[in-house]
């Protein structure tokens, strides 16, 4: 599948940008993209002000690693205080409707920031990932910010993501080595357990149906 990446970004037109969220598919996403030399490539990454402590950390060792800075994007700092004032520190578990109001300022809305004036947006999504990602195409039309969006890692398996990374020495988040599977804000996301479910860790107090962000917002 690595190879229909080149192919697909010489069909774009116009600046193309990297969704960076911290996973372990994004660090492979983006070393398929700079070899395929995306070189106007910007990479982006939606800093939430919930990160967990050593998220900064990692920022740093992968601008080191590849050699390209990671844009951040932050939330409207008045639509935080109003989302602080209305849900508190962990109001987000409250209600699936308070979860999405909290990722719809802090993410939702920055992305739409950082999707502005791009053609194309790339990401590290895999359709094996979840329940909610299991009709992903490699590449679809983005309704929701009017652009196209690219997802390389499409028919990836977990085994296929952990070889690449480890032929390629990528460097992985802290966490994954806490046993965390996925990368998220601090109060939504925890370690999984042997034989959970890879995004078992993300809002593990809903059901699997529900758990996206509102980023990723499929058009059928
Ligand atoms: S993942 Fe949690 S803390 Fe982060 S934006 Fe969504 S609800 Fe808020």
């Amino acid at each position: 599948m690595e190879m229909y990446l080149p192919r697909i970004l010489d069909r774009i037109k116009g600046p193309v940008a990297l969704a960076f969220s911290y996973q372990a598919e994004d660090v492979v996403a983006l070393q398929l993209a700079l070899h395929c030399g995306a070189e106007s490539l910007e990479v982006f990454t939606l800093d939430t002000l919930k990160l967990f402590p050593e998220t900064p950390g990692y920022h740093e060792t992968v601008e080191a690693f590849f050699q390209v800075p990671i844009k951040r994007y932050y939330p409207d700092p008045e639509a935080v205080q109003d989302l602080e004032k209305k849900l508190g520190e962990w109001g987000m578990r409250g209600s699936l409707e308070d979860r999405h109001y909290c990722c719809h300022v802090r993410k939702v809305a920055p992305l739409s920031q950082a999707l502005q004036g791009k053609s194309a947006w790339i990401t590290g999504l895999r359709a094996a990932q979840s329940v909610t990602r299991s009709g992903l195409q490699i590449l679809e039309y983005d309704e929701q910010h009017q652009l196209m969006k690219i997802n390389p890692l499409v028919s990836w398996s977990e085994a296929d993501l952990t070889a690449y990374i480890q032929r390629h020495g990528l460097p992985l988040h802290p966490r994954y080595a806490a046993g965390f599977k996925s990368i998220g804000c601090a109060p939504c996301t925890r370690a999984v357990k042997e034989g959970e479910d890879i995004r078992a860790g993300r809002w593990w107090w809903e059901n699997p149906e529900h758990k996206e962000c509102g980023l990723h917002v499929r058009n059928n």
